[in-house]
């Protein structure tokens, strides 16, 4: 077994290997750039060895860096992670040269499965069905719109270097195809330095179900199942779980035997996904595979107790895999959640800053469920433009699918963010949905069931109980320190978005209780855990826990429980008769301006003073988390003033057109 392993990764993955790492009794090197220099995986590691500027181009993809970090610090292995230098086999062919192990695949099987046009070939092949189409390199536009035709629309068009995600398109006519061939060409060579494009079958809203799958250099591979991955945004999973609600035993042993077929065909040595998507008749077909870790591995961990970095590390030391085939089973239910810093209310744009709290839920057993937060971060640390804006991996596990996401959602309620945005009232509100809790799933999950985008969910009869009784609460705590412990009054108006509720309130013990008097009930809210000034309120309602978000505003609070925020105040009898009487405040006209809709770079200004636009026109672009995004105007009108130019950075909300 290896003495010392270098890490060439950076974030959550990093401090992932390092646990098992510490586990397995070896020693770790992280590589770090100046940006991650104060970084929760230059803390855990046992050296660190800088590498360079923020942008991974000159830090984290360099492998003469990484290269110069093994000699200095004598490691004898490196476990790239993903993304990164992960799936490049020049990289591990430079390895092998230097006389360090690769921990991955041979170069060999990382080369066949690099590109989606040579894998689409292997799988075939292997005799794994694949999405019908042209499985070759297209010349041009005209070509391309042949191709389509015969293929049948919708079309999907691919870059063969694409990941994460990029270099994809739906085209559903032959214009589509005219706008879009270039389009993603061009995206492709900008991205990946590689402009070959492809074209298939677009399934129509399928399911992305992927085989994990384990070899060793002794021939035999086994697979751990599958994980399904639907819950999607711009093609990047956000929601994953094992096993999927789809499969039946008898797909999941042809799915796990076609990953098994082309793993064997490809002589793959290590851990590995192949990717699939599914009709909801069961039918799939193969995608593309990845050959590395994959970021959602948790899942498939929770459901085998089988740690896959180990795994990777000792089939790279040259260990034969320890269990069969027959070994494996499948052990409850796992999902995980992606906590990005991004916007869900502004169609998932990336954020960034500083988290000024970061308070995770408790891992570990929590009821009859179990939790796990993979994270690179603790509260100070900067989520930074120059990588990908993940916060942290929730994972829950039950011994059954509702279970697992009930224990989710109960540890997203529990999970405090606050600096950057972050989807966690995203994610709550898909842990409570219908539709998801019956496992309905498919990659357009997200586009059928917020179709106007987020905004948050109506508050349900338990949200306003739990959102009433906690803010009596924190009210009284707040009122008896003004009155320096005296008694206060004992009637009472809660004003909860557009709901008015008179309240009589009591306090036997440590319990509250709060009668709500025009209703003839009574909510008992006991465990209080808050005092002025905190972030979370704490609580139990009728017996059950709950956690809240609370913010002060300029009057009463904004509380949030799960994907509901609702605006609160407590209020005398007599105060309540006035607010209702003020005319409700005026928003400030903004439709004149056209704000950054997050921090970035611009990168194009594209109007003048003076110059008339049409809805929908393009006004600049502002780059952010290496994702351009274009502006464009919501109305018709004449520009007045152009704000930044191009190079300048800008701030959420920064303005960058105002029109006349
Ligand atoms: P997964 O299927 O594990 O979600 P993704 O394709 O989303 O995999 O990518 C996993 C990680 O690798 C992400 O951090 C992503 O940004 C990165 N990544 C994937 N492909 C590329 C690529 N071609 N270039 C750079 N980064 C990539
Ligand atoms: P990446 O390398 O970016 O992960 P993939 O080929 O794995 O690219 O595709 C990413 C996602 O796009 C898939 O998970 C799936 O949701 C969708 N997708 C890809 N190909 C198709 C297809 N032919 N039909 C429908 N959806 C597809
Ligand atoms: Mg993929």
């Amino acid at each position: 077994m290896f003495g010392k392993i270098l890490i060439a990764n950076r974030g959550e993955i990093a401090v992932r290997i390092i646990k098992t790492c510490r586990r397995m009794g070896i020693s770790t090197v992280v590589v770090y750039s100046e940006a991650d220099a104060d970084s929760l995986a230059v803390e855990l590691a046992d050296e660190a060895v800088f590498i360079g500027p923020p942008p991974a181009a000159q830090s984290y993809l360099v492998m003469d860096k990484i290269v110069d970090a093994c000699r200095q610090t004598g490691a004898e292995a490196v476990h790239p992670g993903f993304g990164f230098l992960s799936e490049n086999p020049a990289f591990a062919k430079r390895l092998a040269e230097e006389g360090i192990v690769f921990i991955g695949p041979n170069p060999e099987a990382i080369a066949a499965m690099g590109d989606k046009i040579a894998s689409k070939r292997a799988a075939q092949a292997a005799g794994v069905s694949t999405v019908p189409g042209h499985v070759g390199e297209i010349a041009d536009v005209a070509e391309a719109v042949r191709i389509s035709r015969d293929i049948g629309y919708p079309v999907m068009i691919k870059a063969s270097a694409g990941g994460g995600g990029k270099g994809i398109r739906v085209a559903r006519s032959d214009q589509d195809v005219e706008e879009g061939f270039p389009a993603v060409r061009a995206e492709a060579a900008a991205s990946f330095g590689d402009d070959r494009i492809f074209i298939e079958k677009f399934i129509e809203s399928p399911r992305h179900i992927e085989v994990q799958v384990l070899g060793d250099k002794h021939g035999n591979i086994v697979h751990l199942f599958e994980r399904e991955c639907s819950i999607q945004r711009r093609n990047q999973k956000v929601v994953e779980e094992a096993p999927s609600p789809l499969l039946d035993a008898a797909t999941r042993e042809a799915m796990g035997a076609q990953a098994i077929a082309l793993a064997r065909a490809v002589g793959y040595d290590s851990a590995g996904t192949v990717e699939f998507v599914a009709g909801q008749d069961r039918s799939f077909f193969f995608l593309e595979m990845n050959t590395r870790l994959q970021v959602e591995h948790p899942v498939t961990e929770l459901i085998t107790g089988i740690d896959l970095v180990e795994q990777m590390i000792r089939v790279a030391a040259g260990e034969k895999l320890g269990f069969t085939q027959a070994d494996l089973k499948i052990d409850g239910w796992a999902i995980e959640s992606r906590i990005y810093a991004e916007d869900p209310y502004r169609g998932f744009l990336p954020s960034i800053g500083r988290l000024v709290r970061y308070d995770p839920p408790a891992e570990g057993e929590q009821g009859a469920g179990l939790v796990r937060n993979d994270a690179g971060v603790r509260e100070g640390d900067e989520i930074s433009m120059f990588y990908d804006p993940m916060i942290s991996k929730l994972a829950a596990w039950g011994p059954d699918r509702i279970t697992a996401v009930d224990t989710m959602a109960a540890a997203l309620e529990d999970f405090h963010i606050e600096g950057p945005g972050h989807n966690l009232p995203f994610l709550s509100a898909v842990m409570d949905e219908q539709r998801f809790r019956e496992g309905r799933l498919s990659t357009s999950y997200i586009a059928d069931v917020f179709p106007e985008g987020f905004h948050g969910v109506a508050p349900t009869d338990a949200d306003r109980d739990i959102v009433t009784a906690a803010a009596c609460a924190m009210h009284l705590i707040l009122v008896s320190r003004a009155n320096a412990g005296r008694r206060p009054r004992e009637d009472w108006v809660v004003l909860a978005g557009e709901a008015r509720r008179p309240v009589r309130l009591s306090w036997p013990g440590d319990t509250l209780q709060v009668e709500l008097t025009e209703e003839g009930r009574a909510l008992l809210l006991t465990d209080i855990a808050w005092r002025p000034g905190q972030p979370v309120f704490r609580g139990a309602l009728g017996g059950r826990g709950f956690a809240l978000q609370v913010r002060p505003a300029a009057e009463g609070f904004t509380i949030r429980r799960r994907a509901c925020s609702l605006h609160v105040l407590v209020l005398t009898p007599r105060s309540a008769e006035l607010h209702e009487k003020l005319p409700p405040k005026k928003a400030a006209d903004t439709s004149k301006l056209v704000v950054s809709p997050m921090p970035g770079l611009v990168v194009s200004v594209d109007v003048a003073p003076g110059q008339e636009v049409k809805a929908g026109e393009q006004l600049a672009i502002v780059e952010a988390m290496k994702m351009q995004n274009i502006i464009r105007a919501e109305r018709d009108g004449v520009v007045k003033t152009v704000g930044p130019r191009p190079g300048d950075s800008v701030s959420a909300d920064e303005v960058l057109v105002e029109f006349a």
